[in-house]
């Protein structure tokens, strides 16, 4: 498979090339098929780290990400701050070729927004702490939210009440968002957590 086999705009293969991304991994040739399909349903996706999940989760928001709308469609949960540092930057290179037409991707960072003000990224990434905080301080709308991707949800669920927070904060997303979890290990309890995350998800492992 290549990556014009997998119906991604033209921006984004220019994208993927610049990355010098010839082909397709094993996970992102399996996943995208999955996540790119309409209506959209949610994922559970099991692969070791450095398979290529980043790009994976990234392509998928990037399809869908509406451009004329500046508020928040997509938001990436990560354990750590310099994680979603890291993914910011993977999802900010991938779109480089859709900045031009108003792509803004934002990381999730405390107090970075002052009160009464509001996030306008259309893609946001960010720990559960603080994106809940933002959340409940009304500088994150999440009216518009459609995507919920959680990387290293195995890593999340490890760490005391990490999980509860990710739960907290898809209970203020709107009913229908597509729920996409990527870990490399899904331990019992944790796939148990993941399947009631995200109800009637594709399961992918690899
Ligand atoms: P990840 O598993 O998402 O942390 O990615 C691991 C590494 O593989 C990163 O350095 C990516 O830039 C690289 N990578 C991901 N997908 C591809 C691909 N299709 N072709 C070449 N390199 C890739």
């Amino acid at each position: 498979t290549s990556f014009d086999q997998l119906q991604l705009r033209d921006e984004l293969l220019r994208g993927v090339t610049a990355m010098n991304f010839r082909k397709p991994s094993k996970i992102q040739e399996k996943a995208l098929p999955l996540l790119l399909k309409n209506p959209p349903t949610n994922l559970i996706g099991q692969s070791q780290s450095g398979t290529g999940k980043t790009a994976a989760f990234t392509l998928n928001m990037l399809s869908r990400v509406d451009l004329s709308i500046k508020s928040p469609q997509c938001l990436v949960l990560a354990p750590t701050r310099e994680l979603a540092r890291q993914i910011a930057g993977v999802v900010t290179m991938m779109g480089m070729f859709l900045t031009a037409e108003g792509l803004v991707v934002t990381e999730a960072i405390p107090q970075s927004v002052p009160r009464g003000q509001q996030l306008t990224g259309q893609i946001v990434v960010g720990t559960p702490g603080t994106t809940m905080d933002m959340m409940k301080r009304k500088t994150f709308d999440t009216r518009a939210l459609k995507v919920l991707t959680l990387d290293e949800a195995d890593n999340m669920l490890d760490m005391q009440g990490m999980g509860e927070q990710c739960q907290r904060v898809k209970n203020l997303l709107p009913k229908n968002v597509q729920v996409v979890l990527f870990s490399a290990t899904f331990p019992p309890e944790v796939l148990d957590f993941a399947s009631r995350f995200a109800p009637g998800a594709n399961e992918l492992r690899l």
